[in-house]
């Protein structure tokens, strides 16, 4: 019967899985049951975990009635169950890369410090079911954004907040870099089992910056095979990525597809209205009292992230203690002078009209006119969408510098931008020459 079996089986598995799972596994058959005994107990799991089902459907397939029961036992078919020899140093090893197991994770990274606007609001609800629900709410879940948005501060939330209820929870989070890095180890010193083995023991696994993992084969097939058993155990994954999934060159398609099973919520960058109340929180939190037109001050200028912002705030708190003055509008302007020097010398839409104009060869009355030929609306539109992507300005306020057109229109560009660009190269190519002449 196990013969037939392993015929079977070898049309599913490769040559190596058979060669290391299953040719090992001695055998015991009679007519009630199948006993499979695996030398060690890692083996009996890592069997049980990925092959189990598939040996009760293949012994289902080619046995007669009755259809035996399939065990795994750890032993050998001779009298009592044993334990090879190389079963003890595995098993002793796994104490120490335990501990080390993924992050530290941050304390102050909680749901409580996470100030909640519309630009977040989804993914930290979603984050909160998670950490209320493991396994239960979404699984995975997959949060998307640029840098600085609060991806890694949700994720430890949702740990911190995992072990408030549980102390015992076994949690990683672990940076994609890190993970790779830990897994090639593992591969060197010969200690991969047991590194697969601490993975697949958790109750929540959460893999940051999983861009990292783009081109790097070997981590993505052990990372998928690590994430089907964890989902499968009905344990929690939460990923973020700085981009949405399927975006990512040089990640497989099959992790992809299954990173959209659970939950995948994007972050924006916090619109200005959650930059001041981050601000003013994260301020209050320092013991200082932020003056609201400070606030609205620094978060109309930094736009693109939080974690900017906070970097701003340090400053003026800084040299406030420093100098010892009071934090008004004048003293915030000089504290962070040249920071948004570099912020508005970036780009200017007067610049980039300018520099459109130039590069098409033509005059800037056209170019802000009213004429709607196609020479003159391509590339007032690329101005616009170039606009809208280099500086803070808002659609309204754009339109505005672009002879008073409505935000409508601006939006309309930028899509219309977006679309030709993909479809058409040449244009592409001159949206490229434009981004790094403005930006170089
Ligand atoms: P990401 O992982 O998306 O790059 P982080 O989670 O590291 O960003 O966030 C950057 C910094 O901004 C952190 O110090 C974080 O605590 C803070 N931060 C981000 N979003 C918020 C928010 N909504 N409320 C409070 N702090 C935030
Ligand atoms: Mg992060």
């Amino acid at each position: 019967l196990w013969q037939r079996c392993l015929d079977r089986l070898g049309r599913d598995l490769t040559e190596q899985e058979l060669n290391t799972w299953i040719r090992p596994l001695q055998v015991k058959a009679d007519e009630q049951a199948l006993r499979l005994m695996a030398p060690n107990r890692f083996v009996r799991d890592w069997v049980r975990d990925q092959f189990l089902r598939l040996i009760q459907e293949v012994v289902e397939e080619v046995s007669a009635d009755p259809i035996p029961e399939v065990h795994l036992e750890i032993g050998s078919a001779g009298l009592k169950p044993r334990r090879s020899p190389s079963a003890e140093p595995a098993e002793r090893r796994q104490q120490a890369p335990e501990a080390r197991l993924g992050s530290r994770l941050v304390p102050d990274h909680t749901f409580e410090n996470f100030i909640e606007g519309k630009s977040n609001q989804l993914a930290r609800a979603a984050a909160r079911q998670v950490a209320e629900n493991p396994g239960q709410a979404y699984n995975p879940l997959f949060i998307y954004g640029g840098v600085g948005l609060g991806k890694t501060h949700l994720m430890h939330a949702v740990a911190n907040r995992m072990l408030e209820s549980n102390p015992k929870a076994r949690i990683a989070y672990v940076h994609s870099e890190r993970f790779v890095g830990d897994m090639v180890k593992a591969l060197q010193h010969n200690t991969i089992n047991d590194f697969k083995r601490l993975y697949r023991g958790l109750n929540a696994l959460m893999i940051d910056d999983i861009q990292f993992f783009a081109g790097k084969e070997r981590s993505q097939e052990e990372f998928f095979h690590t994430f089907n058993a964890l989902l499968e155990g009905q344990q929690q994954v939460i990923l973020t990525c700085d981009r949405y999934p399927k975006e990512v060159n040089g990640l497989e398609e099959r992790l992809k597809s299954r990173f959209g099973w659970g939950l995948t919520v994007a972050i924006e960058p916090p619109e200005l209205e959650t930059s001041v109340a981050i601000l003013i929180r994260k301020a209050a939190q320092d013991g200082v009292q932020l003056p609201d037109e400070v606030a609205f001050f620094i978060a109309q200028r930094i736009r693109s992230n939080v974690r900017e912002l906070e970097g701003a705030l340090r400053r003026v708190i800084a040299n406030s203690r420093f100098t010892g003055q009071p934090i008004t509008m004048d003293f915030t302007k000089e504290a962070l002078r040249d920071l948004l020097a570099l912020h508005e010398k970036l780009v200017t839409i007067d610049n980039i009209q300018k520099t459109v104009a130039n590069y098409f060869k033509m005059g800037i009355k056209d170019l802000l006119g009213k004429r709607r030929s196609r020479s003159i609306t391509r590339p007032r539109q690329i101005a616009m969408a170039l606009a809208k992507e280099l500086t803070n300005h808002s659609l309204p306020e754009i339109g505005e510098e672009f002879g008073g057109r409505d935000h409508t229109t601006v939006l309309h560009a930028c899509r219309k931008v977006k679309e030709l660009r993909e479809t058409d190269t040449r244009i592409d190519d001159d949206y490229q020459n434009l981004l790094r002449t403005l930006t170089t």
